[in-house]
């Protein structure tokens, strides 16, 4: 039975491997930028590129990487000043926006415009960091491993790891990082560079940069002017600081020309960033997970604290600002998994995956050097261990995404258990100060009515779905007493519980002796989330640890032999949020039957969505001015606004915010999305569909001068007209050796700019 099936997908598999080994190459992979010139760079200028692999990743000479920025650590950010001005998504620096934002100075709503040095926002915690170099290390720590396998395999190359970690960030100012790629089948070094000193400069109205809302989001056409400015400052010297009024703005090596042409469809692309994950390894079993339990489990969380939140922001002005970062938190992943699960199953991503598993147990059985069994093998571990990776899933939405009371009352769960040690040690005081601090941060973006109705929507939908092991006796007990009734749930534990409201809590932290650990340890919001926690350290991670680094494994095994036995593909390593470039080209595509997307959308677009006073299609009275006039300047192409473009660049989340570039490295947009259909691409890229979502760089320059008129910053940025130099020799940007803008590019420039 085995073999015939094996047989019958002989011939589907032949032409499913060329599909994948020829129409993907063009476009597939997140390139690690020190293996340009070695795996790729050949395909890239093939495809359209002007400049080498040297001059996009250099660690002699300045390079576009060296405007590149990990924005956060979670976005990606670019250098477009010499003054340290640099640009990422709206949604990016939203938390940021939001934390300078009241309701009488709205900056979510109005935007936020800093006229000089002095006005720029500091934002404490924030960081930009900067890669000094990429190393592959893999053969320093396989050779410190070498006959090693399981755990003393890992703490062999820990140790060598820990090495080579001191030894490049001794006494430079740098830290690196060493992580694992292709499943630790290849190690990398990552050097880096973090300033912490990065100021809110600019940003718009809401109305612009989250243009379209949550009904847009992960859609095309798409209207959304998603950027924010910030600028990051250093010490006399350039080197990072913490925040100082003495701090002056960052020298950069490298900031990026902007391309003031606009691109044609077809142009050449690329995408430079920190994509954060992708899977594309995975097999059928793990994407059946993904599919049947993770994805529809965590959209019924989500759909159930957004039906509260959504409502109540609409409720009130005050709630509006307290969990507008919030809710985009949790509605951008929801919408997302729903987009996968349909990509996916379109796609026909389950088949496809066994039939590739198929044709890889023959290489395998024929190769006599490969485990055939190893898809079998991962997939048993997904019977055998599937609900540890279920519950955890669960506690990341229940816990860490739902009703904020569980996280915020955990936090005293040092106080409560070791009172009496505490102060023995004379440490009680300084604790009790911090969580009054932390209960301050708390209780401002908090709102009790709503925390507890999410509780009572998410509650019952978690009794019934997470497996048992992560369950709290102290929840089961409230569904027997209240008949598994949410809102009868969630009224208990919020009538009970001194974490629901500031000056109860804070009363209470003002008390001396052991009331306040006698409190703390019977508040039912904190059982509850001491009970939840527990459950995950006593029952879940033991067993999820052992899934995992069984399948990490396996997984090892399964990449090094695909890679062995599928040889005519040019792999990438999986999107681990290191530095990663990826190419293709301003191109549309047709997603669905009888319908196409266009590469480009248009001002007219946000005319034709307007609707008054809408929470997500209003628009601000002055761009309805500026769009009524048509008077696009220099920002115009063709005599258009563009607003926002689609590539065939594959990205992931964390390349919110990254550069999109044209073929000699200026800068043409700003990535932010991708259209519903490609967010199956973290686990499967489909070249023809799967598009990116940036904004044109023009128009965003448009909204920074003339909606805006802050030109002051325009000044600061270096604008190219490449059709003007098109005669001249292709030089990556107008910077000399040293970086420095060359006098008589910036006379073209300007020259150029005067005649627009
Ligand atoms: N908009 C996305 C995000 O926020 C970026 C992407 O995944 O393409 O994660």
């Amino acid at each position: 039975m085995k073999s015939l099936y094996r047989f019958a997908f002989v011939l589907p598999l032949a032409v499913f491997t060329l599909f994948f080994s020829d129409s993907l190459r063009a476009h597939e992979g997140m390139w690690i930028p020190s293996t340009l010139q070695k795996l790729v760079i050949g395909d890239m200028q093939a495809a359209g590129l002007e400049l080498s692999a040297e001059d996009i990743y250099s660690i002699n000479q300045s390079s576009i990487k060296d405007a590149i920025v990990h924005f956060g650590g979670g976005c990606t950010a670019e250098v477009i000043s010499r003054k340290g001005l640099i640009l990422t998504n709206h949604h990016c620096g939203y938390s940021q926006i939001q934390s300078h934002s009241s309701v009488e100075q709205d900056y979510l709503t109005d935007g936020f415009w800093a006229g000089e040095f002095g006005e720029e926002l500091p934002n404490s915690g924030l960081t930009a960091t900067f890669v000094v170099r990429i190393e592959d290390v893999t053969d320093a720590l396989n050779s410190a491993a070498e006959g090693l396998e399981g755990m003393e395999r890992e703490a062999a190359l820990r140790i060598q790891a820990s090495a080579l970690i001191a030894e490049a960030s001794n006494g430079n100012g740098y830290t690196a990082e060493i992580n694992p790629y292709f499943y630790g089948n290849a190690f990398y070094m990552v050097v880096k560079e973090t300033f912490r000193d990065v100021r809110l400069v600019g940003a718009p109205p809401s109305s612009i940069g989250k243009f379209g809302g949550d009904t847009d989001n992960w859609e095309w056409p798409r209207h959304t002017g998603d950027f924010s400015i910030f600028r990051i400052y250093a010490d006399a010297d350039n080197n990072p600081a913490d925040y100082s009024e003495d701090n002056v703005p960052y020298t950069p090596k490298h900031s990026l020309p902007i391309n003031m042409d606009g691109l044609k469809p077809d142009d050449y692309t690329m995408v430079f960033g920190f994509p954060g994950t992708t899977e594309q390894f995975l097999t059928s079993d793990a994407v059946a997970y993904v599919l049947e339990r993770a994805n529809p489990a965590r959209k019924a969380m989500r759909e159930a604290s957004l039906g509260v939140i959504d409502a109540a922001m609409l409720s009130s002005d005050t709630i509006r600002i307290q969990y507008a970062a919030k809710q985009s938190r949790i509605s951008n992943a929801h919408k997302k998994w729903i987009g996968q699960t349909m990509g996916l199953e379109r796609f026909d991503a389950l088949a496809k995956k066994r039939k590739f598993e198929e044709e890889y147990r023959e290489k395998a059985a024929a190769s006599g050097e490969f485990d055939p069994e190893v898809p079998e093998r991962l997939g048993a571990l997904y019977e055998e261990f599937g609900d540890y990776a279920f519950a955890r899933d669960y506690l990341i939405e229940f816990y860490y995404y739902g009703p904020e009371i569980f996280r915020f009352a955990e936090q005293f769960s040092d106080v409560a258990q070791h009172y009496d040690s505490l102060s023995d040690a004379g440490l009680l005081e300084g604790q009790i100060e911090k969580l009054k601090a932390s209960a301050e941060r708390h209780f401002k973006n908090y709102n009790k009515a709503t925390d507890s109705r999410v509780m009572a929507a998410q509650l019952p939908l978690f009794l019934n779905g997470c497996p048992e092991l992560l369950v709290p006796p102290v929840l089961r007990d409230y569904e027997r007493k209240f008949k598994g009734d949410g809102l009868l749930m969630a009224g208990e534990i919020y009538k009970n519980t001194v974490f629901a409201d500031k000056d109860e809590l804070i009363k209470l932290l003002g008390k001396s002796g052991k009331g306040i650990s006698k409190t703390i340890l019977k508040d039912p919001a904190y059982l509850a989330a001491t009970g939840m926690i527990d459950a995950y350290r006593d029952e879940v991670m033991e067993g999820y640890g052992m899934f995992k680094g069984a399948e990490g494994e396996l997984m090892r095994e399964y990449v090094k032999a695909i890679m062995a036995l599928f040889p005519d593909k040019n792999y990438w390593p999986d999107a681990n949020s290191t530095l990663r470039i990826t190419f293709g080209k301003m191109e549309g595509s047709k997603p669905r039957d009888a319908m196409k997307y266009l590469p480009y959308s248009t001002l007219e677009g946000i005319a034709q969505k307007y609707i008054p006073g809408h929470r997500d299609f209003d628009v601000h009275e002055r761009l309805l001015e500026l769009h009524s006039e048509r008077d696009y300047g220099k920002y115009a192409t063709d005599g258009e606004l563009r607003v926002c473009f689609l590539g065939s660049n594959h990205t992931t989340g964390g390349n919110s915010g990254s550069p999109a570039l044209d073929a000699r490295g200026h800068l043409v947009g700003l990535n932010f999305d991708r259209t519903w259909e490609s967010t199956m691409s973290d686990i499967m890229f489909n070249p023809e569909i799967c598009r990116n979502i940036m904004v044109d760089i023009k128009y965003v320059l448009f909204i920074v001068d003339k909606f805006a008129g802050a030109s002051h910053l325009i000044d600061e940025m270096e604008l190219v007209y490449a059709s003007a130099k098109a005669d001249a020799e292709v030089t990556l940007n107008t910077h000399d050796a040293d970086g420095a803008v060359t006098d008589k590019d910036r006379k073209l420039a300007k020259a150029i700019d005067a005649v627009r």
